[in-house]
């Protein structure tokens, strides 16, 4: 069994190679995705350099980030769906939010947003697979959104995310991240702030960083299984 230690450093070893090997000039960041795993695992992490993190359930990540208090650096990411009673505790907890899809759920979170702290960062979430029970803003609609978001006073739109269909087809998964990429590079030509791409889990982080991500999501390659 090797440690989250080893695991961590064979990933970053790994999104290196990938990085050389498609001449990848900007920096990649790894979001690990500890939803599930103890907040131990997390310290685990933190010791070999990891500072992103992502969580799925807003009251267990509030309850690690108060375990982990004395982590000061610790960056949390949001990236579960947002049911409109919990964007209070979201809007508390979490330095990002990358499933942000509709208007109601930004201007909630603005407005929820501490004025002592940072505002919060925003990724849109794309619904790229066009599956009607995925979350996720329509590809179409993206850049209505971003004006929304723009235009709250306690939110910096950061990006766009997205979750890619599960599917082997390696033409479907290469459409969807190319797609994403040119909604990025639109987005990007409008607003200064928008600098985060983040596409890419376990079973296409390769793919996507080749197509532009500057963000990938890995759980399971760094903390193992979670298990039911
Ligand atoms: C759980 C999750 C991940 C990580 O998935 P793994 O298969 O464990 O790597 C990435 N992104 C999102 C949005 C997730 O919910």
């Amino acid at each position: 069994m090797k440690t989250i230690a080893e695991q961590l450093k064979s990933v970053y070893q790994a999104i290196h190679n990938c990085c050389v090997e498609c001449a990848i000039e900007h920096k990649t960041h790894l979001l690990a995705v500890s939803k599930t795993h103890p907040f131990q695992a997390i310290r685990d992490a933190y010791q070999v350099g990891q500072r992103a993190f992502g969580e799925n359930y807003a009251r267990e990540a509030a309850t690690k980030k108060a375990e982990l208090a004395d982590l000061d650096d610790i960056e949390w990411h949001f990236i579960g769906p947002i049911q409109s009673n919990k964007t209070r505790l979201i809007a508390d907890t979490f330095d990002w939010v990358q499933t942000v899809d509709r208007e109601k759920i930004a201007r909630r979170l603005s407005e929820q947003r501490d004025a002592a702290l940072a505002p919060l960062n925003i990724c849109l979430q794309v619904n790229i697979s066009h599956e009607d029970n995925k979350s996720g803003v329509a590809a179409e609609d993206v850049m209505a959104l971003a004006k929304q978001v723009h235009s709250l006073p306690r939110l910096t739109l950061r990006g766009l995310m997205c979750i890619g269909s599960a599917t082997d087809d390696i033409a479907v998964q290469q459409a969807e991240f190319t797609t994403m990429q040119q909604l990025f590079n639109q987005l990007k030509q409008d607003y200064a702030t928008v600098d985060t791409l983040s596409m890419g889990m376990s079973g296409d982080w390769q793919l996507a960083i080749k197509s532009g991500a500057t963000m990938i999501r890995l759980g399971t390659a760094i903390f193992g299984s979670r298990g039911k």
